[in-house]
């Protein structure tokens, strides 16, 4: 909290340096009282955006990064991205206009975005600039005469494109034979941003566009498919994977499979047929042997 300028001594109409945002009619009066978080004995009802005209003292308020700032360190952008932040005052009722630079990855070299900025924002299309890159602004106010004020942020954040790969299922392989049971298992899909992935599973008729959802919101890369009443035929299944926001998805190919439910069964009788074959080979050795014998 810095007082630059009072008009009287009540608590009212002031200049609070860290409260110069909303004023959504641009009245130059803070569309929220001053409360600096009950310190204050009585709100100050009309904060004022720009700092009042003083012709002894010369003064250019610092500007502050209102985005992006810390909330986005560490962070992803890509795309347009308007950068504001808070209106400088000069106290000589001077001129400000407004310059932004960067740093691009180690660097301690300040590069410039655009200068002679006359309004409290700028677009800056953050597509054509180097990718895979972290990147720290800086705000400069000047005023037509002497002062510069500066506000830099440690706070970093990487251009990088968003994108989400497709997750690939391996198992079951294109047109296997599978039975009632089979586990659905697939290479996990990458989000550029670093999000976690959920995936949803899916299946139609082979020749069908109508899928089915059989599972949402997976975390795992694989599921248990069980196909109790499902008539034997062939089925494509499909994988969708999205990124924690919702912001993009992904699809898999689709896997054809045939499923034959009488495998299953088929299984069982082979199982018992060499059972009882088994036993038999023992009861005709046994029997020889006690031939022999007798
Ligand atoms: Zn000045």
């Amino acid at each position: 909290m810095q007082l630059l300028a009072t008009l009287s001594t009540s608590n009212s109409s002031n200049y609070w340096n860290d409260w110069l945002i909303p004023d959504s009619n641009s009245d130059n009066i803070v569309d929220l009282p001053y409360t600096s978080d009950g310190a204050l004995a009585n709100p100050d009802e009309s904060p004022q955006v720009y700092a009042y005209l003083n012709k002894d003292i010369h003064i250019l308020t610092q500007p502050t990064l209102l985005f992006p700032n810390e909330s986005l360190d560490s962070g992803y952008y890509y795309g347009l991205m308007t950068i504001t932040w808070t209106p400088s005052s000069d106290t000589f009722g001077h001129e400000v206009r407004y310059s932004l630079h960067c740093t691009i990855g180690e660097s301690d070299t300040w590069e410039l975005i655009e200068s002679d900025i006359s309004t409290t924002w700028h677009s800056w299309n953050t597509s054509a600039v180097l990718q895979d890159r972290k990147y720290s602004l800086r705000i400069t106010a000047q005023c037509n005469e002497e002062l510069t004020r500066a506000y830099a942020t440690n706070a970093s954040f990487t251009i990088r494109e968003h994108t989400l790969s497709a997750p690939i299922i391996f198992d079951p392989i294109d047109r296997q034979l599978v039975a009632s049971t089979m586990n659905i298992k697939w290479e996990p899909a990458i989000d550029s941003w670093n999000h976690n992935v959920l995936y949803s599973v899916f299946y139609a008729l082979e020749g069908s566009n109508e899928w089915v959802t059989i599972e949402e919101e997976l975390e795992s890369t694989t599921y248990r498919f069980y196909f109790p009443n499902f008539p034997d035929g062939t089925y494509m299944v499909r994988v969708r994977a999205f990124d924690e926001s919702r912001l993009i998805s992904n699809w898999s190919s689709e896997v054809t499979i045939v499923v034959v439910q009488i495998l299953d069964e088929l299984t069982g009788i082979t199982v018992s047929v060499t059972l009882v074959l088994s036993l038999l080979v023992i009861v005709v050795y046994f029997l020889k042997k006690r031939f022999r014998e007798s």
